[in-house]
This record gives structure tokens, sequence and C-alpha cells, in this order.
């Protein structure tokens, strides 16, 4: 199945020459959606996985669905000041600005396992503060999975020596 049939692309947002990928169109058609997941699943089935971590928000729609799937548990990752236990937090630049990161003390065990879920790879800015903060909380990153990867950015550089799978490639 070729997903890029259900990616709406839209020029110019969210401001000009950034060329939005709109995963909305795939999320809303369920058969491309279960698909989808059941795709992700079959590239990561070889790791061992003990829970998956998703930074907010599109990283839940994608990781939650993956780790049910695996049966693992699911760590969210949040902007800062939403998650309401104690925090650690690591700053990072986005493709279009700056942002902050948390997760929770204890959402991750020491000598855990764990698969970082994404939408979408671009320059590699959120998901290398999530292997920064999952490290931090003595996790080990063993692979990072995305419905979309933007190659052209090469976010995978940043996360050399973790696995990185994804569905669709845009240059
Ligand atoms: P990165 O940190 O530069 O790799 O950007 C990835 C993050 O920005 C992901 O969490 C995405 O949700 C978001 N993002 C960047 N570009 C797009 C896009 O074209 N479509 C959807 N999300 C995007």
């Amino acid at each position: 199945m070729d997903f890029k049939d259900n990616i709406r692309v839209i020029p110019d947002f969210p401001q000009p020459g950034i060329s939005f990928k709109d995963i909305t169109t795939l999320l809303k058609d369920g058969e491309a959606y279960r698909r989808a997941i059941d795709e992700l699943k079959a590239l990561v089935a070889h790791l061992q996985i003990d829970v998956i971590a998703g930074p907010e928000a599109r990283g839940f729609v994608v990781g939650a669905p993956l780790a049910y799937a695996l049966g693992v548990g699911f760590v969210p990752i949040r902007k800062s000041g939403k998650l309401p236990y104690d925090t650690i937090e690591v700053g990072y630049d986005l493709e279009y600005g700056k942002d902050t990161l948390a997760v929770h003390t204890d959402a991750v065990k020491p000598g855990q396992n764990v698969l970082i879920a994404d939408d979408l790879l671009a320059t590699g800015g959120t998901i290398a503060t999530s292997v920064s903060l999952v490290e931090q909380l003595g996790g080990k990153v063993v692979g990072a999975a995305f419905l979309i990867e933007l190659s052209q950015l090469a976010g995978r550089n940043k996360l050399s020596g973790i696995e990185v799978h994804s569905l669709l490639t845009y240059e």
C-alpha cells in the first residue's frame, strides 16, 4: 500500500517555504491507519522493546497504538509544564522554532529498552531530545519509528547507533 496517497501536503504551512505533511487524512481513514500501525509493528518486530515513548502530540497517535499492538507500555513526552509529577526537561531547536520537552522521572526504569515513535522525522531535533530524556532516566533507546521521514533534512544522522524505521520517505 502506498501511504503517500493518504498524506495531504500543504505548501507554506506553518510558514513560507515549509511543505507540511498532514497526516490527519491518514488518521481519519480507519483501514489506512490500522495498516500503517501494523506495518510499523512489522518493521520493529525484531527489536526487544519494553516500552514506547512518543513526543506530544502526534507522537501519541503513532506511539500509543503501536504500544497497544506490541503489548508494551507507552510513555508520553510532553511540552514543559504539562506533566503533573516530577519531571526532567531538555530544550531543543525545531525545524521552525524552539521548545522544551519533559518526561516523568519514573517513566522509564534504568535498563529498559525503549522505542521512540513520532509521526515525522525532520531535522531530528525532537527525537534527539526524546532520546536524551530517555537516556537521562537510564533507558536504552533501541530504535525509532516514524510514519514519515524527510530525508533531505537528514534527521537520522542525529540518531547514530539507533535503528531508524519509517513507512514513507520524502526528499
Ligand atoms: P524535527 O524535530 O525537526 O525532526 O521535527 C519533527 C517534529 O516536528 C515532529 O514532532 C513533527 O510532528 C513535527 N513536524 C515537522 N514537520 C512536519 C510536517 O511536515 N508534518 C507534520 N509534522 C511535522
